[in-house]
């Protein structure tokens, strides 16, 4: 028989009170009952933007200790609440850790603020936290072992949004964790930190701690096992639509990695949007779960099981605070290069690209973006030599909001942008660009941000999404 082995993310709010440290003990037993156990904490609540903040106090000579002992003295107040016994041997890591953090913090007051001194400084949340509850898992009895993500999660690139290297990292969880669980200790591996190719602190991005869950994940799964994972955040799960703006909008129970990814993608912030591909590599299920609602059945599962039965469309979402920029001109037409010399300058000032299309007569380009980057986008386009030059007019709107809509089942079934334009029609609403992937899994509309609400309403409605 299989082993089973559960890896369990559980998100900054599950560690901020007594109450939720209780709930974890809870989660362990009913979902971990029979099985192997890693466990993998976020920061506490609002504590990795309080350690940016404090980065960038001191990158800009400000005095940052005040931060610093606010930061200390609310996980020691947390640690004498949930400890009865380790609770000095917990503060006692604390202590080490204050000192480093306050080292690396005047450094970057001489040295100035780059990206490796933030990511070194933007992990210390989940040191803090996996300390944490390594110490609360063993003074309630179990046998526990806290693993440095360091030694364990590789990558090959940036230190703020690393890319892991999964085979090399997975012969470390082989190396380092699964001989562990084998004895039945329960493993505790701090979220979000990893080490890059320069053997250099590394993060894997804002919201990473999902990510890390699915590394290890994946580094688990052999013949001799079956893993899943469990995200315990404080939502039920994935939506139908945007509660904002659909308050019908349904909880899905079944979701295909394809479309969870389009989801994660596409502005829905509850999940790293690179999570799911190790899981995908490997088939493991991750189910979202609410940490608050222990004992209830709802929650969304992801999985390749549901691709058969696919409905049509699975979700859609809307996106509000985004811009549309359109490049014309007859001088664009046959000349091959300009799309990739529009794309380079977005690259460039570091603009992402939210959506493209291009008219097949070839004389413009329109691409979506976040309404943040607009002028520096639009600045740069104008600056450069071809787009600025008298030939090319630049069109920017920003009173736009993007409509996505998603799922496999659009893949074989014609008609669906014929449904979804209609639905828009009916109420009046204008479509300003419209774009689908070649994957057929997802159309992406832009309309004017004033109708965003009633265009997902429209769409939700039109296929019937609040029925299930
Ligand atoms: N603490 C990190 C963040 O806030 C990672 C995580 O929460 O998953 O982005
Ligand atoms: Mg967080």
């Amino acid at each position: 028989m299989k082993v089973s082995r559960v890896v369990m993310k559980f998100g900054g709010s599950c560690l901020k009170s007594v109450n939720a440290f209780n709930e974890v003990l809870k989660a362990i037993r009913k979902y971990g009952k029979g099985s192997q156990l890693v466990l993998v904490p976020s920061a506490i609540s609002g504590v990795t933007d309080q350690l940016i903040s404090m980065a960038k106090l001191a990158a800009s000579k400000k005095e940052f200790s005040g931060e610093l002992n606010l930061l200390v003295e609310r996980h020691i107040r947390m640690a004498r609440e949930v400890l009865r016994r380790g609770g000095e041997m917990f503060i006692e890591k604390v202590e080490v850790m204050r000192g480093k953090l306050a080292r690396a913090l005047s450094r970057v007051m001489l040295e100035g603020l780059d990206d490796s001194f933030l990511a070194f400084i933007e992990g210390f949340g989940e040191r803090l936290s996996g300390a944490l509850l390594e110490s609360f898992l063993s003074d309630n009895g179990f046998r526990v072992e806290l693993v440095d993500a360091e030694d364990v999660i590789v990558t090959f690139n940036s230190y703020l949004n690393g890319l892991p290297l999964l085979d090399e990292t997975a012969a470390n969880v082989k190396e380092r964790i699964a001989p562990l669980l084998e004895e039945g200790v329960h493993v505790v591996v701090p979220g979000f930190i990893c080490k890059n190719a320069d053997g250099k602190t590394a993060v894997l991005g804002r919201g990473g701690s999902d990510f890390t869950a699915t590394i290890l994940a994946y580094g688990l799964k052999d013949e001799r096992s079956d893993v899943k994972v469990i995200l315990w955040k404080d939502v039920d799960g994935l939506l139908t639509a945007n509660p904002e703006y659909e308050e019908r909008a349904r909880l899905i129970r079944d979701i295909s990695y394809a479309e969870a990814k389009e989801l994660a993608f596409f502005g829905a912030k509850l999940l790293h949007p690179l999570c799911l591909i190790p899981a995908e590599k490997k088939s493991i299920p991750v189910e979202i779960r609410n940490f608050w609602k222990m004992d209830s059945d709802e929650c969304t599962v992801i999985s390749n099981v549901v691709e058969a039965k696919a409905s049509v469309v699975k979700a859609v979402s809307g996106i509000d605070k985004v811009a549309m920029i359109t490049v014309e001109g007859e001088a664009m037409v046959s000349r091959p290069g300009t799309a990739a010399k529009l794309f380079t300058i977005m690259g460039e000032e570091n603009v992402n690209i939210k959506m493209i299309s291009q008219s097949s007569s070839e004389n413009n380009i329109t691409l979506v973006i976040d309404l943040m980057d607009k002028d520096k986008a639009v600045e740069a386009i104008k600056r450069s030599n071809f787009f600025g030059s008298r030939w090319i007019k630049i069109h920017v709107e920003d009173d736009v909001g993007l409509v996505s809509v998603v799922g496999v089942g659009m893949k074989n079934t014609p008609g669906i942008a014929a449904r979804v334009c209609s639905a828009l029609g009916r109420r009046g609403i204008n479509i300003r660009a419209i774009a689908q992937g070649s994957s057929e899994l997802n159309i992406t509309l832009v309309v004017s941000r004033k109708d965003l609400k009633e265009a997902v309403k429209a769409i939700h409605d039109e296929f019937k999404l609040s029925e299930g």
